[in-house]
């Protein structure tokens, strides 16, 4: 089985056909855009790990403070045509705690400008190393109120195995300067299936995640991205991957101890206290709209996604051409609205919350959402029946959703159903 390496991930494997590239202004309608989050991304790393395919590097040109001005131009954009209807924000890479405090803060201050005196969830990603006292006390004073720290693991043997390069006794450490700071929400990352790893191991590092004292916790099966550095490796036969029987065993038994430790799991990868849950995600599952902020970040605004230009030169060089001046950010892979692809997105994001699907939560699907995915593709009924014939999918209270057992499978039904 292989889980999504993160929300982020979730929201590019969307599929979208590659057209010719243009600026966001010439795409989106006139006026201000309801949308639930804002996504912002930083592509600065200071070293790249093995298994990553986010955009990110390491930066040898030292461009921290232009970026930051062009972030503030694109803030400036989105600014008059954002209406104000924000949940969430989420400042992900990339490292975005590598960026030096002041220019962090100068960063986060031109995203508030957006978020105004909205009482929004405002996460920041954060690898321990980068988590100073200092950086700590200034993502508190810019309003951001949830951290997400990338441990993935606490053996040093397993992250040198991933090219993660971290002291695994940083993460407490960070941990306690958050907490000092004032951040009372922290989620934790954690990767399983590493080669070599045992289900003991796995647990382990849950367990150990857990004696930290955390509110939430993502766990995803390593995933081997195309063009990666680890998947080179083990195309070059350097290592054998986890067996699918291994995996599964693994997230099990993460399962049954974040339930034993009162967490609720409310998607596939991801468990949090009571009322903890990420909104943030939930935008993404819910298949509802959000903007996208810097190098390679997807948005999805009025019905049309698209990505913005990786590769921070090209970004650098052909922002600003909006005809206000604002810094319309250059867009790829734009795609208009279009009923089929956001009822198939609808069906493959909701399913993996926990919850399932239901009608009502889509706006500008009339019918329920299933009722309309097999309208638009026939052959879904035969597929739907055959997953709840075979203890995959279930209906409960009106909902359709993964049964416990879907969730060891849910990438294979859910790429067939779409
Ligand atoms: S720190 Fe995160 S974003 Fe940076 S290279 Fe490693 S996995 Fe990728």
């Amino acid at each position: 089985m292989a889980y999504a390496h993160s929300v982020a991930s979730i929201a590019l494997q969307v599929q979208t056909e590659r057209v010719a590239s243009t600026t966001l202004d010439r795409v989106l309608p006139a006026g201000r855009h309801r949308i639930d989050a804002i996504y912002a991304h930083v592509p600065f790393c200071f070293h790249k790990c093995h298994y990553c395919d986010f955009y990110s590097f390491v930066d040898s040109d030292d461009r921290q403070e232009v970026f930051v001005e062009r972030m503030e131009q694109e803030c400036a954009f989105a600014r008059d045509r954002i209406d104000g209807s924000l949940r969430s924000v989420f400042v992900g890479g990339g490292t975005p705690t590598l960026l030096a405090p002041q220019l962090l803060g100068r960063m986060l201050r031109a995203i508030g400008g957006l978020v105004g005196d909205a009482k929004v969830e405002w996460t920041v990603e954060a690898n321990p190393e980068t988590v100073t006292q200092e950086v700590a006390e200034t993502l508190v004073q810019s309003g951001v109120n949830r951290v997400s720290v990338g441990a993935q693991s606490f053996e040093s043997t397993h992250l040198k195995k991933l090219e993660r390069w971290h002291d695994p006794a940083n993460v407490s450490r960070a941990v306690d300067a958050l907490r000092k700071a004032g951040i009372a929400n922290i989620n934790l990352d954690l990767i399983f299936g590493i080669p070599g790893q045992t289900v003991e191991e796995s647990t382990r590092d849950v367990q150990r995640a857990l004696s930290i004292g955390i509110e939430h916790l993502s766990a995803y099966g390593l995933t081997y991205e195309p063009n990666t550095a680890m998947t080179k490796r083990l195309m070059r036969g350097e290592f054998d991957p986890a067996s699918d029987d291994l995996e599964a065993e693994m997230y099990e038994a993460i399962q049954s101890l974040m339930v034993h430790h009162g967490y609720e799991q409310y998607e596939i990868s991801n468990w949090s206290k009571p009322g903890l849950a990420c909104q943030h995600n939930l935008t993404y599952w819910r298949n509802r709209p959000w903007w996208a902020l810097g190098p390679s970040a997807s948005g999805f605004i009025a019905g049309h996604r698209f990505k913005i230009v990786p590769r921070l030169g090209d970004w650098l060089a052909r922002g600003g051409d909006a005809p206000d001046g604002l810094g319309a950010p250059p867009i790829l892979d734009h795609e208009p609205p279009d009923e089929g692809r956001h009822v198939s997105e609808a069906l493959m994001l909701g399913l993996r919350i926990v919850g399932g699907i239901s009608s009502g939560e889509q706006p500008g699907i009339d019918a329920t959402l299933e009722a309309r995915a097999i309208e638009l593709r026939p052959e879904r009924a035969k597929l739907i029946e055959t997953a709840l014939t075979g203890g995959i999918l279930e209906r409960a209270q009106g909902r359709l959703r993964l049964s416990p057992r879907g969730m060891l499978v849910a990438d294979g039904l859910l790429s067939e159903l779409v």
